[in-house]
């Protein structure tokens, strides 16, 4: 028999077979091929993108030229626009304000055919304080409330350039679900006293059938109510509710256990395209006890349909206990991890 199983932070429910579970070898994954051609993102090309806001270069090489191992443009087609001020008005009963906000790429390295799964781990710990650079510098323009960063890994999750880079995109306003989240948490709190992320990684580690991996700072699982099949989430094990909080040696620890979960989701699935997404707590609101910050990783195995739009239920055909089962049992070729170190 299907399950409704609710999310216990914003009680989401969604519907998982528990009956029919879909395996890895059920989804049909084409690999992408890297067609080449023409790169803005490749060293040599730095002028053709929009000048650049940041990157970690070299010594002695100049902005917008080779040398560079990450490096920060805006959108050349923006969201929204960072120049102007913020104007809110309403006509009627809507409410409505200029499309003010930061719409910035990151370009995660410079090999074109790197992945962030292929990256050495100082190579993809160099993207993630990247990630909190970028949140530390916006945060001070008191405009944005909140700083979303978001990866589209493949055509299917939306990448229109196939070189690797994430996305970061600073808002007036904070984002329905990270709302959610907030007001979810802080409902939990105000009855336990407790964070409620804190609460599911305690019980998730004694469980421990929905935990791919772990390591001394950080915990991977699949969360009870998942969205999509294999959707995994890495979390802080001691409570933080801010990213740019998290210590250098965290980072390392980061970049470690990011890899061989995106390691290990590529080998289950064929190098599936995936989203993910870094939820954190809103800027200038730091040190809050009720929320947690995390990554939430979502393969692209299923397409959002009618029933999904109407409802805000989501079909998952592959329970969290088997597709943590699947991406544990994998083996990980010692010989890739040794080459991703050095
Ligand atoms: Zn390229
Ligand atoms: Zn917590």
């Amino acid at each position: 028999m299907p399950e409704l199983r609710k999310d216990p932070i914003i009680s989401r429910w969604v519907i998982i077979s528990t009956e029919r579970g879909k395996r890895p070898h059920d989804f049909v994954v084409e690999p992408e091929v890297v067609k080449g051609g023409f790169c803005p993102f490749c060293p040599g090309n730095e002028h053709t993108t929009p000048p650049e806001i940041m990157a970690y270069r070299d010594p002695w090489t100049a902005p917008n030229t080779p040398g560079w191992k990450v490096r920060v443009v805006s959108n050349k087609f923006p969201a929204l626009v960072t120049e102007g001020e913020l104007d809110r008005r309403g006509e009627g009963m809507y409410d409505l304000m200029n499309g003010i906000g930061a719409h910035e790429v990151i370009i995660e390295n410079p090999d074109h055919r790197a992945t962030l799964s292929t990256l050495s781990l100082p190579a993809f710990a160099d993207v993630l304080y990247a990630y909190r650079d970028r949140i530390l510098d916006l945060s001070r323009d008191p405009r944005f409330r909140y700083i979303l960063i978001f990866k589209n890994q493949g055509r299917a999750a939306g990448a229109s350039l196939e070189h690797s880079h994430s996305q970061l995109i600073g808002l007036p306003i904070v984002p329905e679900l990270v709302q959610e989240e907030l007001s979810g948490s802080l409902a939990h709190y105000r009855l336990k006293e407790r964070c409620v992320f804190c609460d599911m990684i305690r019980q998730e580690l004694q469980d421990r059938t929905r935990v791919v991996s772990e390591n001394d700072f950080f915990v991977a699982i699949c969360p009870f109510a998942p969205r999509s099949p294999f959707e995994i989430w890495i979390l802080p094990k001691n409570h933080y509710s801010s990213y740019t909080d998290l210590s250098d040696a965290g980072f390392l620890k980061l970049a470690e256990i990011f890899s061989e979960t995106l390691r290990r989701l590529d080998i289950a699935l064929n190098r599936a395209p995936y989203n993910f997404i870094l939820h954190t707590a809103p800027v200038r609101e730091t040190q809050l006890d009720y929320y947690h910050w995390h990554f939430e990783i979502m393969p692209k195995l299923t397409l959002m349909a009618g029933f999904e739009w109407g409802s805000g239920f989501f079909i998952n055909p592959t329970p969290p206990e088997d597709a943590a089962r699947y991406l544990r049992e994998i083996q990980l070729d010692a010989g890739a991890a040794t080459a991703a170190v050095s």
